[in-house]
């Protein structure tokens, strides 16, 4: 046990449920797995104790949305991506009316709420077809969310369409768009960003969008993927640039934080284990105050690592992904039924919910 007076004090902040600073959290960073664990699980219990009308501690929720790729033609060419092709690539695809009408479909017969609609930055689509999209998808299937297009496609969409960001944004909502994922946020720190995504949206672009969006009443999600080039203070910096982003635009829904992974990618660095995510995912949650939900990753971790996350500070389960080709190309295959879910959930003796984008109960 360490007796160190000043994390004494530090210890007692956090259970108290204080802000902390980076200097603090590269402290916590060390502390061991289980205390952390149980300092991010009491502040979990905080940030939740006045939701679904103070049942927050009892309910751990989840999502039944699919991931909708449009198009895999991309000439970024990110190191740690695995799903891009070239517009000549023989799989190379954009997606068709036909297939995107049935995977929505399909959607909604799992009971399905939500498409999460992403792709890579195509060079030639036009704003038309964006809108087109949306509007077809708004007026076909008015009961799904089209939670889509991260950040780093705005910032593209802004260059490509040579129009303010803003202009965009709300044509888009206007179209159907209802919410943004937090994707290509990686790390937001420019000299990481400059060695793994060197010609995608920096870290200043990236929460302009967010801003922008949340001021346009588009909630968005947060995301880090971390365990690759970046140091522990890089991951403490990402989580201070979203934290002071909250407190301003207040638009972030949920913090997802989740693990390189590195089949088939160019990048060539050891993944982080468990341990290491399980470390990561409890300090977000006590770092980011002002953020009411954390999910944890089971996507990247697999089921029982994305069990035990809930007792590290997450609350909800997340998607259970119909589709998810950009880590499935990357090499993790895991894949998980509603049934489960909901067990994996009441074996810890929370109350399993569906829920919807703005994590209103379903059932
Ligand atoms: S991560 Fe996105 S932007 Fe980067 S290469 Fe892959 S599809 Fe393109």
């Amino acid at each position: 046990m360490n007796h160190d007076p000043s994390l004494d004090d530090l210890r007692h902040r956090v259970w108290t449920g204080r802000r902390i600073t980076p200097a603090e959290a590269r402290r916590l960073y060390d502390l061991p797995l289980a205390e952390l664990g149980a300092l991010a699980d009491r502040r979990r219990q905080i940030a939740r104790a006045a939701a679904y009308d103070g049942r927050g501690n009892q309910i751990v929720t989840y999502i039944i949305d699919r991931n909708i790729n449009y198009t895999n033609i991309c000439n970024v060419g990110c190191a740690f991506c695995a799903f891009y092709r070239a517009e000549r690539a023989p799989d190379a695809y954009v997606i068709t009316r036909a297939e995107l009408d049935q995977k929505i479909a399909e959607t909604l017969a799992l009971g399905g709420t939500q498409i999460l609609l992403q792709g890579g930055n195509h060079p030639r689509l036009g704003k038309q077809w964006y809108l087109d999209l949306l509007a077809h998808i708004r007026d076909r299937f008015p009961q799904i969310n089209i939670h889509g297009f991260s950040p780093s496609e705005f910032v593209h969409f802004q260059k490509l369409f040579n129009e303010p960001l803003e202009q965009i944004l709300a044509d888009f909502k206007a179209a159907g768009l209802g919410s943004l994922p937090g994707g290509g946020g990686e790390i937001l720190v420019d000299r990481v960003r400059r060695q793994v995504s060197p010609r995608k949206a920096m870290t200043d672009d990236w929460l302009a969008v967010m801003d922008a969006a949340h001021r346009l009443g588009l909630s968005s999600s947060a995301t880090m993927m971390f365990g690759h080039v970046e140091t522990r203070a890089d991951r403490i910096e990402h989580l201070e640039r979203v934290r002071a982003q909250q407190d301003r635009s207040g638009g972030f829904t949920a913090f997802i934080g989740w693990t390189f992974q590195a089949a088939h990618t160019r990048l060539r660095t050891p993944m982080a284990g468990a341990q290491e995510y399980l470390r990561t995912q409890a300090l977000a949650r006590i770092y980011l105050d002002n953020f009411p939900s954390v999910q944890s990753s089971w996507v990247t971790q697999g089921p029982a690592i994305g069990q035990v996350a809930l007792k590290f500070g997450a609350n909800d389960l997340g998607s259970i992904m119909i589709e998810e080709n950009v880590v499935a190309q990357a090499g993790t295959a895991f894949r998980m039924t509603v049934a489960e879910m909901r067990r994996l959930i009441a074996d810890l003796g929370y109350e399993p919910h569906q829920r919807d984008n703005w994590y209103r109960l379903l059932n």
